[in-house]
């Protein structure tokens, strides 16, 4: 089968992907500001044109090159999940009944607006938009359907070893201090491991083959 996903890296540390489709390639985020040219870069690389931006989530590491990226690519489709537009406006309210106090980690906004927005069920070309809030309240997972990779934004990483946003990871706490609701990630956790991924691939770190062990020993310490 060939490989569909190719990995955007910044020191291993944020991660963009790029996932190849008939029509051309879907980014699924853009991390920190200062990384359109990386990611043309290896758009190119590949030799087919960006047609989508998808985004996980609003935080700042994931959309810091939204703005950069829509200027370089005039009509680029922008996908991002109808509760997580909000706080791409930098509207940080919560909707009536949402669990949490408030908003954490960093929410610059961009001021490119969505082309549509995301619900759960969706298709992003072969990816399966799944909801997996808690780390912010309308974030999403991509399931592709070909294969079975899961990109997972920040519901799970990977860095300093596979971990839930749910429970800190002392050698990578970044994700967990900026989660909105932690039991609320651990459930979205559970969700996605549920769905028996071939592979995760995050936000933050390497991507993982075969993850279930290591998802569920995950899961048990944040339970
Ligand atoms: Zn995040």
């Amino acid at each position: 089968m060939p490989d569909n996903l190719t990995r955007v890296s910044r020191l291993g540390f944020v991660n963009a992907y790029l996932v190849r489709e008939d029509d051309g390639l879907t980014v699924v985020d853009t991390m920190l500001p200062g990384s359109a040219k990386a990611i043309l870069g290896a758009a190119e690389r590949l030799g087919a044109p960006i047609v989508r931006v998808a985004l996980t989530h609003a935080h700042g590491d994931h959309i810091g090159s939204l703005d950069a990226l829509a200027e370089a690519l005039p009509g680029v489709e922008v996908l991002i999940s109808t509760r997580d537009a909000r706080l791409l406006t930098k509207d940080m309210s919560l909707d009536p009944g949402e669990p949490g106090d408030k908003m954490r980690g960093s929410y610059p906004g961009a001021k490119t607006k969505p082309t549509r927005t995301l619900e759960p069920g969706d298709m992003v070309g072969s990816l399966e938009v799944v909801a997996s809030p808690g780390h912010t309240p309308g974030h999403v997972a991509f399931l592709d359907r070909r294969d079975g990779t899961l990109i997972a934004g920040d519901a799970y990483s990977t860095l300093g070893g596979v971990a839930t946003p749910a429970r800190a990871n002392p050698r990578f706490p970044l994700v967990y201090f900026g989660t909105w609701h932690r039991p609320t990630a651990l459930q979205s956790a559970r969700a996605l491991r549920a769905l028996e991924p071939t592979r995760v691939a995050p936000g933050h770190g390497r991507v993982v083959d075969a993850p279930g062990p290591a998802m569920d020993e995950a899961i048990a310490k944040a339970s």
